[in-house]
């Protein structure tokens, strides 16, 4: 029997997914074990001198899960509500994402417990740079390398790279990706996830032998993922019909343009009261009709209270997490696919390995192969899980995570066990 587990719980949800495929597997018992449990977990404290003289201290950590691939990887959230169980939750599908995709990196997660709209430009700069010190130990180009995630972009992994490269006495621009192109960012690194999810979309349908051309697409969560998802599956003929933040979000079934929606944003920082559409919630956006459903915003945000109401033919999963099993259930129920998190949004970090490779030989590469590469890893690993999933009879998110654990147990069974 697969264990049961509480809703919404990020770590208790990864964690049970984890041992229920583990058992269906067959993994080795030890290499169960190991898998289990997490290299290293950072707290660290970061006093801040704020704008008004006081001095506040938020909480933070860097939490590395399994580095037997490569060195660790994974992106730097800032959130008010963060706390570790979510981070370790995080750096674990780090670790399937990146073995699923066949990149030599595991996973690793980091962030700080603040909320950035309350922070000014200066507040969150000394910020970034006191975490930056304080899990400079643990983290290095051959040891960990942290990314953008929600709420960070690439100004803040500049400030990273230049705290770590003043504390080393030389400029180390491999330390994180998803930088500045003019300190050693890779072109293409800013729209990959969104571009990335576009690309998976198109593989889903693709197996129904149809195209994207007119399908109806929702998005949650129009940020740097979704917002890049919807650029480009526009591009590629859907139409966008609903969007949203985190203050709510528009439908308009005949269509949203990108560049209108993103303008609107611009002026008034949200969706709402855009001209051409209906205002709504993101409980109702996430049971509107439509082709593709994208979840882009946080996790946990399809459990067992919509799972049965959301009217999508096609999930795939932008943000990570954003599933929880019980409703993955429901949905499977129902006959209503996704492509999950690990293979659906796997472009991010594809593409910071792209520009970790760049860094590492001071050679970069033009837009055009960036993306031809991206393409190519996502279809190929698209089509495994796929493949896998037909021929065992399996969901796609038990595929992907069949494959992706196999490949770590094999690099273990291969290296051994020190000593
Ligand atoms: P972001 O901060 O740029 O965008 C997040 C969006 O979601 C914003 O529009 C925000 O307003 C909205 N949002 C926040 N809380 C919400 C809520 N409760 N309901 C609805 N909307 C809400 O972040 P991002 O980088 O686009 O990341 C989004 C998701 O994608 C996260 O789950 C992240 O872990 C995942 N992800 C990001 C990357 C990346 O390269 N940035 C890569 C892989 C996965």
């Amino acid at each position: 029997m697969p264990e049961k587990m509480e809703e919404n719980s990020p770590w208790q949800t990864a964690l049970t997914q984890f041992n229920n495929v583990s058992k269906r597997m067959n993994l080795p018992e030890d290499i169960h074990q190991i898998l289990k449990h997490f290299s290293r977990i950072l707290t660290v404290s970061v006093p801040v001198r704020m704008d008004n003289g006081s001095t506040a201290s938020f909480e933070g950590f860097r939490v590395q899960h399994c580095s037997a691939k490569g060195p660790y990887k994974g992106g730097i959230r800032y959130h008010p509500d963060l706390t570790l169980d979510d981070l370790k939750a995080l750096a674990m599908e780090m670790t399937w994402k990146c073995s699923l995709v066949d990149i030599p990196f595991g996973g690793a997660k980091g962030g700080v417990v603040c909320d950035p709209k309350k922070l000014s430009r200066g507040e969150l700069e000394r910020i970034t740079r006191r975490y930056t010190y304080a899990i400079q130990p643990i983290i290095g180009p051959d040891i960990d390398i942290p990314a953008p995630d929600v709420n960070t972009n690439e100004q803040i992994m500049a400030w990273i790279m230049d705290t770590y490269s003043m504390n080393k006495g030389f400029c180390s621009p491999g330390i994180v990706t998803g930088k500045p192109l003019n300190i050693g960012g890779s072109l293409g690194r800013a729209d990959a996830t969104g571009l990335g999810v576009a690309y998976i979309a198109a593989s889903a349908v693709r197996q129904n032998k149809k195209t994207l051309k007119g399908l109806n697409v929702v998005i949650q969560g129009y940020g740097n993922v979704g917002s890049a998802a919807g650029k480009f599956l526009e591009e590629m003929g859907c139409k966008i019909v609903a969007v949203s933040s985190s203050t709510g979000g528009i439908y308009n079934p005949g269509g949203l343009s990108h560049n209108a929606i993103i303008e609107h944003y611009r002026k008034t920082g949200g969706f709402r009261y855009f001209p051409h559409a209906e205002n709504i919630t993101n409980a109702e956006l996430l049971e509107l009709p439509c082709d593709v459903l994208i979840p882009a915003a946080m996790g946990g945000q399809i459990t067992k209270k919509n799972a049965g109401k959301i009217k999508a033919k096609l999930i795939v999963e932008g943000a990570n997490g954003p599933t929880t099993p019980e409703a993955d259930e429901i949905l499977s129920g129902r006959k209503i696919k996704i492509v999950p998190d690990i293979l659906a949004n796997a472009g991010g970090v594809i593409v910071s390995y792209f520009e970790w490779v760049q860094d590492a030989q001071c050679y970069f590469w033009c837009k055009n192969e960036v993306n031809a590469k991206l393409k190519i890893l996502l279809e190929r690993s698209f089509n495994d899980v796929y493949a896998f999933a037909q021929k065992n009879k399996y969901s796609l998110r038990t595929s992907a995570m069949m494959l992706a654990i196999k490949k770590v147990a094999d690099v273990f069974t291969v290296r051994g066990l020190y000593p």
